[in-house]
């Protein structure tokens, strides 16, 4: 057998193979068998596959080679999250269109994906801007705007007046445009929102059937995420003169807290600079030009910015009246309230809350401490929010803050003056892009009709190509024919919608795509059926990234797609495994840092089954991995000797393998035995329990040392036959052509049992100490009696070196510890 290692020979041969096969296609959702759904989180198309990619794609690959190998039938699906601005940005600096590089880019990255030998069903592949995946989410987006799931509303977006668009938080630097530089307005617009918080209890509830699934971090940030907190809405009345002032406008605003046992530390109350009031003291004059200035400001900055930012506010000059003292209470306008949260507008307690306090510090507003602090006021220097006993409270004075909670909303709702309300963090996702590429959303406006869902035989709603994009407003809005249509319900003519879902929407569903069989796609969007076969999934590999937002969004569509009918999925993923990123040098890999390490340049130097070991051995996979060129090597070298030392295996043959008897073997070959069924017994812990295959390729490792350590050529084909199978989900290439060549796939075929012969200890260590002082060791047979040790150890050359010519006084042997002669002389 000629031996040398080449690997691009037999990875092309493998690969080859696998294609014309079909080998890694799923069978039939009727075949019988027990399924495992393998996914994991598909690519954006942006030109070239990087080592995240690999990572997350080798680790999925191996559970899906594992459980395919296993008899499981296995659905390991790839495609292509391939709408977004980086195309359009790709467009605007190339001159080029984004629908060709996008696609160009698919083609690019399929090639490379293929290189590395990954697993991929080839049926099931669609990229997201392919019409009909737009045709099928068009129809989602229809029958959710009529189940009341998602709605137009107009609210505040940042606003670029230059580039006519609105920008994404993420899109504004310092209070100003990323591409233009131009600055950024707050505006009014409308938009298409997704009424996730319908949702907000059942997304929380639920996670309790992921704990021990998903890591307990993501399900943090999540319920961190949906924030739900219960408390007591009351309303606060504007006092007689501030009413007047206001012209009669307004009599009242509503305010949330979780903390209604400090109420009546209440000194004074906060708006948003969005808040209805602010904006009509603004708009009718009734504040100094210099107030009016400050608000405006702080209004151009994003809500996330405000998080960060110091404390501002301002006094609006108008008071409310407090519900249980009638005490006049000042009202400000301050930058830490958010107009989308609780209405706008907040009780504040600064003896209580520190963001309260030091706001109070800074304008020398009045602080009132309402739980004993057991310290004067004087001495307060930051707020006081331990438990504590009520003071200065009315009729709850020496009550425990605790039973003072719920007995002052008693109280409230007693009286009328409010009542007991869970809230919950989570907004509403809009999904209003002012983009080309996305997916159209598919409503007309009619004059007459107002907002109209296309007619369903219509979709999809597809994009028109000849657009120029510069950057610059909607190309959608500027096309001269695309927006003008005719209404679908009265015929008269409209305009449609022009703007595009957000690409998350696109995220939502794709794996119900998946689940769906490829026969079935041109008729139904998601196959109830076949869902019901191959949902949820059973092992999701992705980036922490996607913790919040990809991970609540795909979780909230399968439950809205479930309530309109098209899936009994209700939690689209079973297990999560976050995989951690990959570093060089410290930091991770980005082309301004010039530390990227090129997967293809890995593939071509030492081929695809090194660079998928490295990855796996380099680090567990849930944490970080530095790039290592030595390990790369090694890990190179490591596969070499394993495929050549195959030949070790000749003058043997597969059906000696079962005649081997443990007890006849020597020590050396035992052990090698032993080493092979430990790294066996570790393949089963890891697949479905640890997930730390670099402990699977240490063991092998090691076995394949051991197996080196002795030369009967049937412990040596036993040793491939199982090392062969459990390395095949990381080196895949190398295995099938070892698997091919010494057992005509025949070790693929089935579960290979461990056998605990080889694990049951056949011979002990024992220590030989001379009058207490230990001289040397002897191995002996566990059946060994107390004689047949003794003898063995006086023959030994160091015992007779210090007993030859002595008196033997004395011979004892503690079990399992150490045989010890007693001489004199
Ligand atoms: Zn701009
Ligand atoms: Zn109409």
């Amino acid at each position: 057998m000629e031996m040398e290692y080449k690997p691009s020979q037999i990875e092309q041969k493998w690969q080859t193979y696998w294609n014309e096969n079909n080998t890694n296609e799923p069978q039939g959702e009727d075949c019988g068998l027990e399924k495992k759904y393998i996914l994991s989180m598909f690519p954006y198309p942006s030109g070239r596959i990087h080592m995240g990619h690999v990572r997350n794609y080798c680790l999925g690959d191996a559970f899906a080679r594992h459980f395919r190998k296993n008899g499981f039938n296995v659905l390991h699906p790839i495609g292509w999250d391939s709408f977004g601005m980086p195309a359009e940005n790709a467009a605007i600096k190339h001159k080029s269109h984004p629908k060709k590089w996008t696609y160009e880019n698919i083609d690019y990255m399929r090639k490379e994906l293929e290189g590395l030998g990954l697993s991929f069903s080839k049926t099931r592949e669609f990229a997201t801007s392919d019409e009909l995946y737009t045709r099928w989410e068009q129809e989602f987006i229809i029958k959710m705007y009529e189940e009341g799931l998602l709605y137009q509303k107009s609210s505040t977006v940042n606003w670029c007046e230059d580039c006519h668009t609105v920008l994404a938080n993420e899109q504004v630097e310092d209070g100003c445009c990323w591409r233009c530089d131009n600055e950024v307005q707050q505006k009014e617009m409308p938009g298409y929102y997704v009424a996730i918080t319908k949702y907000s209890q059942t997304l929380l509830d639920d996670l309790k059937d992921l704990e021990g699934k998903w890591p307990s971090q993501v399900l943090t940030m999540q319920e961190n995420w949906i924030g739900r907190s219960s408390g007591l809405e009351f309303e606060f009345n504007l006092s007689d003169n501030s009413k007047a002032k206001l012209n009669n406008n307004f009599e009242k605003y509503e305010v949330f807290t979780t903390r209604p046992d400090t109420v009546y530390g209440v000194t004074y109350t906060a708006l948003a600079p969005e808040h209805e009031i602010v904006t009509y003291l603004i708009e009718n004059n009734l504040l100094s030009v210099d107030k009016i200035t400050a608000i405006k400001d702080m209004k151009k900055v994003s809500e996330r910015d405000r998080a960060t930012e110091d404390k501002k506010g301002l006094d609006l000059e108008i008071t409310v009246v407090h519900p249980l003292t009638g005490k006049e209470i000042p009202v400000w306008v301050a930058n830490f309230v958010l107009a989308s949260y609780g209405g706008g507008a907040v009780m504040a307690v600064p003896a209580h809350d520190q963001r309260d306090f030091e706001f109070a510090s800074k304008y020398k507003l009045d602080i009132k401490i309402v739980i004993d602090t057991k310290m004067g006021i004087l001495k307060l220097e930051e707020a006081f929010t331990e438990p504590g006993i009520l003071v200065d409270s009315d009729t709850f004075t020496d009550m425990k803050n605790v039973d003072a909670k719920d007995a002052i909303i008693e109280y409230f709702e007693k009286n009328n003056l409010g009542k007991r309300k869970i809230n919950y963090k989570l907004r509403d996702w809009g999904v209003s892009r002012q983009r080309y590429w996305g997916a159209p959303i598919p409503f007309v406006h009619c004059k007459d009709c107002g907002i109209v869902p296309e007619k369903l035989e219509n979709l999809p709603i597809a994009l028109p190509e000849d657009v120029e994009i510069t950057g610059e407003g909607n190309p959608l809005d500027a096309h001269p024919t695309w927006k003008h249509c005719s209404c679908p319900k009265c015929n008269k003519d409209a305009i449609r919608e022009t703007d595009t879902l957000d690409t998350f929407v696109q995220s939502s569903w794709y794996f119900l795509r998946y689940a769906t069989n490829p026969e079935k796609w041109e008729k139904e969007g998601i196959s109830k059926s076949d869902s019901d076969y191959w949902m949820d999934v059973d092992q999701y590999v992705g980036g922490i990234e996607h913790a919040i937002l990809h991970l609540l969004y795909a979780r909230f569509f399968t439950k809205a797609l479930n309530q309109l009918g098209y899936t009994n999925s209700k939690e689209p993923f079973k297990n999560l495994l976050t995989q951690g990123m990959v570093l060089k040098d410290g930091a991770k890999m980005s082309k301004s840092k010039g530390n990227v390490v090129d997967p293809d340049a890995i593939v071509s130097k030492y081929g695809a089954d090194t660079a998928r070991l490295f990855m796996m051995f380099a680090a567990p996979p849930t944490k970080e991995l530095e790039w290592n060129d030595s390990a790369v090597e090694g890990s190179y070298r490591f596969i070499r000797k394993f495929y050549e030392n195959s030949s070790k295996c000749e003058g043997s043959n597969a059906s000696l393998i079962e005649r081997l008897v443990h007890s006849d073997l020597n020590s050396d070959e035992k052990e090698a035995r032993k080493k092979v069924y430990e790294a066996l017994q570790k393949s089963v812990d890891v697949m479905n329990k640890t997930f730390a295959f670099n402990t699977l390729i240490s063991s092998s490792m090691e076995a394949l040392n051991a197996l080196n350590k002795q030369s009967n050529p049937t412990v040596w084909l036993e040793g491939y036959y199982i090392l062969s199978n459990i390395l095949e989900p990381i080196i895949p290439h190398t295995c099938w052509e070892i698997s091919n060549s010494l057992f005509a796939m025949s070790n693929f075929e089935k579960t290979i049992e461990i056998k605990d012969e080889v694990f049951i200890q056949s011979s002990i260590t024992l220590a030989i100490t001379i009058n207490g002082k230990k001289r040397g060791e002897i191995e002996v047979s566990c059946d060994a009696t107390k004689e047949e040790i003794l003898e063995l150890a006086k023959s030994t050359e160091v015992a007779k070196k210090w007993i030859d010519g002595k008196e033997m006084i004395k011979e004892i042997v503690v079990p399992n510890k150490l045989v010890n002669l007693v001489v004199k002389g």
